[in-house]
């Protein structure tokens, strides 16, 4: 039995030999585990304590506090592009390239040869434009500002024209209306919901119109009784009336896409064939490169772009465009294996029943089986376009085993009440550490 006198007053706590020297995170932790004994002995909730015990829980939040927030996951879940989990994954052999210039100093924004200053802008343009066979191009910190940054410039105080069946809401709280709205631009909506024609469209230009949009509906699709307006139309329409016309694809692909997956969504070449004024894209989703919006077209109005105030806000970092230079140097050589989110989506299902039936035969047979699935890409990109995969079906109860690989970092999915470890997101590196999760969890 010990009464409020006993409390260890602070300066003397702190000063016990297990404690390293003090600091400030030290003092605030036991300061505040100090404070709940207090507490916890006036509303006589205990009575008693220990000091040394008080000691190791110190130490121990101490020790905890220094862990990083952000750890890896094995993303088991069949999701190629999982918002939630990081999207695009950066392969190491592009980071150790361009930690060259991210750990280092660098031209970022130095011009070499004339030794002044120079653009930032510049290190990923003459490849991407060259990648891509556009006038120009110009990178900003992601899809959601380059929509921001184009209506600004272009749309503040004027219409831009938008089909109902477009108005689209993206994952973490995107939605067009809104985007626009804070952009200054005025939306004008055409059409229905499921349906809207080259000649809504046209009805609506009137005399405060200057750009004519398209968005890509990313994340759902609209099926039966539709109809929307093809980009030629939409571009044929701008030319007859001097608008400009913008394609927000959301996610951009290169290469074609296995499993017919790009049957409803047209490539970036095929797209660009159609000279667009403007497109944009993100860098993380189908790119498969780090975080940023991807924006092309024609120069003049890229210089405008850059000569809008707003840019200053949305620039970005060494990190990013060293990270996305060798990605695009990697699309240029068709070296694909360095694009993982591309690379996982190219596996033939033998391999991916070949190495599952390797993961398998470690954990033991009787433990799990083998099934052939679906799965979505994810990330807001190929709606409702399922392809086939491998997973890992283990036995017992789906909900218990998802809590419990979750705990030791392995997220997968419940598809019939079975649990699966899906192997289609599945990096070859990480399959050791998916036997031991195994081993320990079932
Ligand atoms: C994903 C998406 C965006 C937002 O892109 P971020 O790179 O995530 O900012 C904007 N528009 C469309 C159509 C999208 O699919």
């Amino acid at each position: 039995m010990k009464t409020l006198r006993d409390i260890p007053k602070i300066d003397k706590f702190l000063n016990h030999k297990l404690f390293p020297s003090q600091n400030a995170l030290l003092t605030s932790i036991a300061q505040k585990r100090i404070a709940k004994l207090r507490e916890d002995m006036l509303a006589k909730k205990i009575e008693d304590f220990d000091e040394d015990i008080l000691v190791q829980e110190v130490l121990k939040a101490y020790t905890q506090s220094f862990e990083s927030s952000l750890k890896p996951l094995i993303n088991a879940t069949g999701v190629i592009l999982h918002t939630n989990m990081g999207r695009s994954v950066i392969s190491k052999e592009v980071l150790n390239k361009a930690s060259k210039v991210i750990c280092g100093y660098s031209n970022l924004e130095y011009n070499q040869e004339a030794g002044c200053r120079g653009e930032r802008y510049e290190h990923v343009s003459e490849h991407l434009k060259t990648l891509l066979h556009v006038e120009d191009v110009l990178v900003v910190n992601n899809n959601a500002s380059a929509v921001f940054l184009i209506l600004n410039t272009f749309a503040k105080d004027k219409e831009a024209i938008v089909s109902r069946g477009e108005l689209v809401e993206i994952g973490g709280s995107f939605r067009i209306p809104e985007v626009m709205k804070q952009s200054g631009a005025i939306l004008h909506e055409v059409g229905a919901t499921n349906k809207t024609k080259k000649a809504d469209y046209a009805n609506a230009i009137n005399e405060n119109t200057v750009m004519l949009m398209k968005v890509h509906q990313s994340n759902f699709s609209i099926e039966g009784f539709s109809e929307t307006t093809s980009y030629e139309d939409i571009k044929e329409l701008c030319e007859a009336n001097q608008l400009l016309d913008y394609y927000d694809l959301g996610s951009g692909y290169i290469p074609e896409l296995p499993y017919n997956l790009g049957n409803n969504e047209p490539s970036l070449p095929t797209i660009l064939k159609n000279n667009p004024s403007l497109i944009s894209f993100s860098g993380d989703k189908l790119f498969g490169s780090a975080q940023a919006g991807i924006i092309a077209g024609r120069k003049e109005l890229i210089e405008k772009l850059k000569k809008n105030q707003l840019l200053r806000m949305l620039r970005v970092d060494k990190i990013t465009l060293s990270i996305l230079e060798e990605t695009i140097k990697a699309y240029l050589q068709e070296k694909f294996e360095l694009i993982p989110t591309l690379w996982l989506l190219q596996r033939d299902i033998k391999e991916l029943k070949k190495r599952a039936t390797s993961v398998r035969n470690k954990i033991g047979k009787d433990k799990c089986e083998i099934i052939e699935t679906k799965t979505f890409m994810g990330g807001g990109t190929l709606p409702n376009r399922e392809f086939p995969t491998i997973a890992i079906s283990i036995k017992g109860k789906a909900t218990i085993l998802e809590k419990k690989f979750r705990q030791n970092n392995l997220i997968g999915r419940i598809e019939n009440d079975k649990f699966l470890i899906d192997f289609r997101s599945i990096l070859p590196d990480t399959e050791e550490d998916i036997v031991k999760i195994c081993q320990k969890v079932i």
